[in-house]
């Protein structure tokens, strides 16, 4: 049997890919519009990083990483996500020694091993933000825009930001006691791991796939009932700066995201008719300090699949700009046509124009049903004649008129004119 792709996995075939670069290039311009630099980093990390970072109470390292073993006996995971190896990355080459706040993002794909079910992928394509070195509500307010910004400008409309406050490790004292006390009454109906969870991370049975658990879930304690003077203050004040600049949110309590990083602000950006995260986020002060083990600098972020906008963005009929095409296809009758027009070809697209000629040593009738397929916009005939001239017949495509040219680069100006 032939070999597939394996589970969760999936293809971006010919006809689809101008799709995801429009994406990421549109993901590029919102970065660059507030000064944020693309970095890139490895696709394994040394598996305590995310043990670490990402936190061993969570479903991703419990469950869902690929952690293997290399030949010199260390133990590798592939990146179930960016923000970990994205502040490993700033420690190690002294980033957040120099000038602050560090402005960073990336586009990486990430591998976790969920059931695959919609927009759920064991290895998908994630756009990240992070900024380091910033405290102040502003910095999420910042972020919070450019998220929203780059789902806008995408032309997605029906996507709700919701927002709320985890705190900081001391709120969480009471917090974790109050989700104790409650989860402790349904010990017999949480799912195994939620049972080791309740000792150790209370508040990762927020986030238990398990229907039983989130049922039991619905009725739990609130974070913002817990939180401390100043959590509480940095709150207020970032729902007043996202007021003052217009943007719409909603409360939600029941956000607190799964990953163990996250402090304060915490925040996803859902579509309405799939009900799926577009995007999520937040704050991370601890996190800096828990990779470094010295350096405590505070950081925030989000990360967005790739996956789910370019399935969102089919469904609502949305642009994805021009799909690049052939300008030229350049058809030739013989041996001699042949060579001259492969030469010919080359030069054009050194100046820039995309051009097709016949690498299948086909006939003219052939040649000119592929110029159809892929819809060249003009196409030339060059046979004997032609190349002893060095002229020939253009033809537009579209309307079918055709006029007199010279065989060389000058043919790049005319068809870059249309
Ligand atoms: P997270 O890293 O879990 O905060 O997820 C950030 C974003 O990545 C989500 O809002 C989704 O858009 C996307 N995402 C997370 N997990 C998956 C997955 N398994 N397949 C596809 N997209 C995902």
């Amino acid at each position: 049997m032939a070999v597939k792709a394996p589970r969760g996995t999936h293809d971006v075939l010919p006809s689809d890919s101008y799709k995801w670069r429009y994406v990421e290039e549109t993901a590029d311009r919102i970065c660059r519009s507030a000064g944020y630099k693309e970095i890139r980093f490895p696709t394994f990390e040394e598996t305590e990083l995310f043990q670490r970072g990402v936190g061993d109470t969570t479903d991703i390292v419990q469950k869902e990483m690929y952690t293997f073993t290399d030949k010199g006996e260390r133990s590798l995971t592939l990146r179930p996500e960016g923000t970990a190896s994205a502040v490993r990355l700033c420690v190690e080459n002294g980033l957040l020694t120099g000038a602050l706040p560090v402005k960073a993002y990336y586009k990486i794909t990430a591998f976790r091993y969920e059931k695959p079910q919609q927009g759920r992928y064991r290895e998908f394509n994630q756009f990240g933000m992070e900024l380091y070195g910033a405290s102040a509500p502003t910095a999420d307010a910042e972020m919070i825009s450019l998220a929203e910004d780059f789902i806008k400008s995408l032309g997605i409309k029906g996507a709700k930001l919701r927002i709320n406050s985890i705190g900081c490790p001391e709120c969480r004292k009471g917090y974790h006691k109050a989700l104790q006390e409650y989860f402790s009454q349904y010990k017999e109906e949480l799912c195994e791991t939620c049972n080791t969870r309740l000792e150790r991370n209370p508040m990762r049975i927020l986030d238990c796939k398990s229907p039983i658990c989130k049922n039991i879930t619905k009725n739990a304690p609130i974070i913002t009932d817990f939180l401390c003077d100043d959590c509480r203050a940095h709150y207020e004040e970032l729902k007043a700066l996202l007021d003052n600049c217009g943007t719409t949110y909603e409360e939600d309590p029941g956000i607190v995201r799964g990953l163990d990083y996250y402090t304060r602000t915490v925040f996803e950006l859902i579509h309405d008719k799939t009900g799926l995260a577009l995007l999520a986020g937040g704050r991370y002060d601890g996190l800096v300090k828990e990779i470094d083990g010295k350096m405590d600098v505070p950081g925030i972020g989000f990360a967005s699949g790739l996956e789910r906008l370019v399935s969102v963005m089919e469904e609502e009929g949305l642009s994805f700009g021009e799909e690049p095409t052939t300008d030229l296809y350049i058809a030739s009758i013989g041996e001699n046509a042949l060579r001259f027009s492969s030469a010919l070809a080359r030069k054009l697209r050194n100046c820039g124009i995309n051009v097709e000629t016949d690498i299948m040593a086909r006939s003219l009738k052939a040649q000119m049903k592929y110029a159809d397929k892929i819809a060249a916009k003009y196409s030339v005939v060059i046979g004997d004649s032609e190349t002893e001239n060095g002229e020939a017949e253009l033809k537009n495509m579209l309307n079918g008129e055709r006029s007199k040219v010279k065989l060389d680069e000058s043919l790049a100006i005319i068809i870059r004119k249309g």
